[in-house]
């Protein structure tokens, strides 16, 4: 019998493949052979995840309640003995030495020769006690698996084509599989705007996000279909179906080369303004996928994919190198670089973060963390710095909500500079420093950034979640993250005004740039620089070059007039009937 889970659709396409599980804290133990170069690593892994299960047992031995029996305690202090113990501390590690296995692997060893043991044993108390020694070698297990099996398995994909369904997937494991061409994802959690959501469209990899539960109800290898426009996923479908999702897939396709042919078509409005499309990339090879739509430049270069899914960041001549690539394939078109916007969803290892533990995406991220971490942020700055004497490059900051922060990066920049006229190596002197507009404060003291900066550009995900206090991630809550909301638009309208007033070019980078459906109210208000996924681009041209602007200016005025964002939808439905 058919089953069909929804979701939330945040990347267009249909997909037809078998289905991959890919689900957080399975416990299956892997088992691998490693290089001999890679031992003493590993070693260091198991001895991390020993103290990191002490400390997690330490921290809650301290969070008991008074008045808790003595014997959680006790049971807590039997395990923290037991990690503590050379059976669970040095014989593993004489495993991985001698056998050259992965860490997992030498503990499950341990582990069956310490139950052959217990099992032996007449004494039914004692035989209680191998429960004990389970639980306590479980928690490292999961704390190493955690940190590496999903890696590990999606290294050891087999071939391309499969949809993946996971719990949760993060930025970098997105990366990792889109190597291995996956042919859509699925997620349990999240939301249109979270990166992994931005980076399937930037990639053109259909995927559903938020279809609760659907692990359960999917088995490994079973064939599916995604439809990631409409959201929804598709299992023991018939021959009849199948073929239906088939011909929607070669429909689809051939739209796809139909609006190709407006490739080289200038991106003029029926009025004569002149709009430009930009692409957004976030590593060096998705310029390809730019130049194939024929973008005007790289409106947003996400740099920070560049540090992911390793362990040490990239180094100077690493970034040089990759910020060149994309700089002199673009030849001479602008290439806009930003800086790195580390933090929240996006962390260097490839890890999901903690959820609900901090508030990861008010904390250090962004140029927060640039500027508390000098020593990261420097490298970057000499190399992009280096990168613009190949083309012309523009430097943008994420996430400033401050005149100090843009102070203190312009110092910066002025000292990476010096450093580079030291080394008698080449940059582009007058090389166009902008900010991000995505936080409220930014958006409402645009004038002030405008005046300091030589161009500004709205990030309008972060700055709806910011705006409306509704978490990108969070697909709870998705109802609430809405662009059309009065104050979203009235901060669009603030921060095109300020860049209009100052003489500076405003982009919009945040994916409403990208959404065919918004196209027109955008250039109603002003708005005409707009860089979007590529796979976005070339409709956002046919509607920009099917449009006058003059109307479009009046019905924007009254959609930013209304003080219900219901309202609102109705205006920009009539706006876009005519389509
Ligand atoms: C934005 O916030 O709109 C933006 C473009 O930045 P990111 O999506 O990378 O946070
Ligand atoms: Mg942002």
């Amino acid at each position: 019998m058919p089953v069909a889970l929804h979701g939330t659709g945040v990347s267009r396409g249909i997909a037809l493949g078998p289905a991959r599980l890919l689900q957080r804290g399975r416990p299956d133990i892997p088992q691998y052979v490693l290089p001999p170069h890679l031992i003493n690593e590993e070693v260091d892994r198991f001895i991390s995840a020993l103290e990191a299960a002490r400390a997690q047992l330490q921290a809650i031995r301290q969070q008991i309640p008074a008045g808790t029996p003595t014997d959680i305690a006790a049971f807590i202090d039997t395990h923290l003995l037991m990690l503590e113990d050379a059976t669970l501390t040095t014989v593993p590690i004489e495993l991985i030495l001698r056998e050259g296995c992965n860490a997992e692997w030498a503990l499950h060893m341990q582990q069956e020769a310490l139950t052959r043991v217990f099992d032996q044993m007449d004494d039914a108390y004692l035989r209680t006690r191998r429960d004990d020694v389970e639980h306590a070698i479980l928690r490292v297990q999961r704390i190493l698996l955690d940190q590496t099996q999903r890696e590990a398995a999606i290294a050891a994909e087999p071939e391309g084509g499969r949809i993946i369904v996971s719990d949760d997937l993060s930025p970098g494991e997105l990366v990792l599989l889109h190597q291995h061409n996956v042919a859509a994802i699925v997620t349990e959690h999240g939301g249109p705007m979270s990166h992994v959501a931005i980076l399937a469209r930037s990639l053109g990899i259909p995927a559903v996000v938020g279809a609760r539960h659907a692990g359960q109800y999917i088995r490994d290898n079973e064939p599916l279909v995604v439809d990631g426009r409409q959201g929804v996923l598709l299992a023991g479908l018939d021959a009849a179906g199948t073929a239906f999702y088939r011909a929607r897939q070669q429909q689809e396709k051939r739209a796809r080369a139909e609006l190709h042919r407006l490739k080289d078509t200038p991106a003029i409005t029926r009025d004569g303004t002149a709009i430009t499309l930009f692409a957004n990339i976030e590593l060096p090879e998705d310029m390809q996928a730019a130049r194939r739509v024929g973008a005007a430049g790289i409106g947003l270069y996400r740099t920070e994919f560049l540090y992911m899914n390793r362990s040490t960041p990239p180094d100077e001549e690493e970034q040089y190198h990759a910020y060149s690539k994309v700089v002199k394939a673009l030849k001479g078109l602008p290439v806009t670089i930003r800086t790195l916007d580390l933090g929240a969803d996006k962390t260097a290892d490839g890890t999901t973060p903690e959820r609900g533990a901090t508030n990861p995406a008010l904390g250090l991220r962004a140029v927060r963390l640039c500027l508390r971490e000098p020593e990261l942020f420097r490298p970057q700055l000499r190399a992009i710095l280096r990168a613009s004497q190949h083309g012309t490059v523009r430097l943008l900051i994420p996430m400033i909500s401050t005149v100090q922060e843009i102070r203190q990066v312009q110092e910066l920049i002025h000292e990476a500079k010096d450093d580079l006229r030291r080394r008698r190596q080449p940059f582009a002197e007058n090389i166009a420093v902008g900010g991000m507009i995505e936080v409220p404060a930014a958006a409402i003291c645009a004038a002030d950034f405008a005046r300091r900066l030589d161009f500004l550009s709205i990030g309008t995900n972060d700055l709806i979640q910011y705006t409306l206090a509704a978490d990108r991630l969070d697909e709870t809550i998705n109802h609430l993250y809405q662009p059309l909301h009065p104050a979203v638009l009235r901060l669009i309208h603030t921060t095109l005004r300020a860049g209009a007033a100052a003489g500076i070019p405003v982009t919009m980078c945040g994916e409403m740039a990208g959404d065919p459906l918004l196209t027109r109210l955008l250039l109603g208000l002003g708005l005409t620089e707009f860089s979007m996924p590529p796979p976005a681009l070339l409709e956002v041209k046919r509607i920009v070059t099917g449009s006058a602007l003059e109307p479009l200016h009046r019905a924007a005025d009254s959609i930013l007039r209304q003080d219900d964002m219901e309202q609102s939808a109705l205006l920009l439905a009539e706006l876009n009937s005519d389509d």
